[in-house]
């Protein structure tokens, strides 16, 4: 049977807003809620308030929207998901991905459910993320880390049945063991995941006392993390199998840590480019000379000509990051803020007040901005 359009579903048009389709999903929730359908309608209410469900899951979140616009079914497909598990070839930290990466974030989200050889339904595990705060120089130079992230074990006292030891798990009377159940609906049978046993095909009348039925125990692990250099706020580094474990031996599903970035003392990275703010006293910009910026290797000079203004920025070529897709390093922008000098001394002040004289005598000849603002302010002053 052919997939519905999710829009069609919710019955909104194609450009509507996120709150007209949470509204038409809330409405049509509140309406098809099982709890409110009884009797004969209650299959029917179900496969509907599942359809609503689903729509609105891809519907509300901007990129599984993009990719269902873009791709229809297919770009959304949940069992798309489920090929993915386990250890890629890539290995730990191999690859960054950017978060807007549609297609990692669609297939990496929650696995869909598809058919194991034992008949039951297997289910990819689910995603983790993992946020990371790293500094500049870690994300300039790259970083080896650890960190702790839960991991499951096998449970000891039932040996992952999930039955109180003494006791086994029973064939779900609801499918038969087949972990699905097919539902009538008009002239077509439409199988679904068996609502009794959650597709594992099997109850647990008692379950174990330490894993409460989960078969699985949360335990932590240590991973070891290769930071690669060049990564930036934002973007995020799989970590294939190492999410959730998958059920009825589907596949793990993938940790994502998530890169944030430290604010520096001195540094503001903007890309690749870095920017920094380089106080000059003031008759140093005027006179000119050669002052010393910080890089983040250690420190540079800049030759500083006589008469340097105010909110001059100086570029340093290849002083910046290099990015990870990126050939060259960014560069090192230096902006200079001429200060004021404070606390004069009794000498420093009469020979500021010299050269004030002294300049009020050649008029404008040493202000370069003052000529043209005069020019532009005289109608006001009048
Ligand atoms: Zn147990
Ligand atoms: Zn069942």
């Amino acid at each position: 049977m052919a997939k519905r359009d999710y829009y069609d579903i919710l019955g909104v048009p194609k450009n509507a807003s996120e709150d007209d389709i949470k509204k038409a999903y809330r409405k049509l929730a509140m309406k098809h809620h099982p709890d409110r359908n009884q009797g004969d309608d209650a299959k029917k209410a179900e496969e509907k308030f599942k359809e609503a469900k689903e729509a609105y899951e891809i519907l509300s979140e901007p990129q599984k929207r993009a990719a269902y616009d873009q791709y229809g079914h297919a770009g959304v497909d949940p069992n798309m998901g489920g090929g993915r598990g386990g250890p890629g070839p890539e290995g730990f930290g191999g690859f960054a991905e950017a978060f807007g990466d549609i297609f990692g974030d669609i297939f990496g989200g929650q696995g869909g459910g598809r058919r194991g050889g034992g008949g039951q339904q297997v289910y990819r595990g689910a995603d983790l993320s993992y946020a990371m705060e790293i500094t500049l120089e870690e994300a300039a130079h790259g970083k080896d880390t650890q960190i702790r992230i839960p991991s499951w074990d096998s449970c000891d006292t039932c040996h992952g049945s999930g039955a109180k030891p003494g006791t086994q798990p029973k064939t779900c009377p609801s499918c038969n063991g087949s972990g699905t159940v097919h539902l009538r609906q008009g002239f077509f049978s439409i199988q679904q995941t068996c609502p009794h046993c959650h597709g594992t095909g099997k109850i647990i009348p008692e379950p174990c006392p330490s894993c409460h039925g989960a078969g699985k125990i949360k335990r932590q692990k240590t991973l070891e993390v290769k930071i690669p250099a060049g990564i930036n706020e934002g973007m995020r580094i799989r970590s294939a199998g190492n999410g959730e474990p998958g059920t009825n031996g589907g596949p793990p599903g993938d940790l994502y840590i998530e890169i944030r970035m430290k604010a520096h003392e001195v540094f503001e990275r903007d890309g690749d480019d870095l920017h920094c703010t380089v106080p000059v006293g003031l008759t140093t910009a005027a006179l000119g000379g050669t002052i010393e910026v910080p890089t983040l290797g250690g420190k540079a000079e800049i030759d500083l000509p006589e008469g340097t203004q105010h909110g001059k920025t100086f570029r340093l070529r290849g002083k910046g990051i290099k990015g990870i897709r990126s050939s060259y390093p960014g560069d090192l922008y230096c902006h200079v803020t001429v200060e004021t000098p404070v606390k004069l001394t009794e000498h420093q002040r009469k020979l500021l007040k010299e050269l004030e004289e002294s300049f009020s005598k050649a008029g404008d000849r040493h202000s370069p901005n003052a000529k043209s603002w005069t020019d532009r302010v005289k109608d006001l002053f009048k």
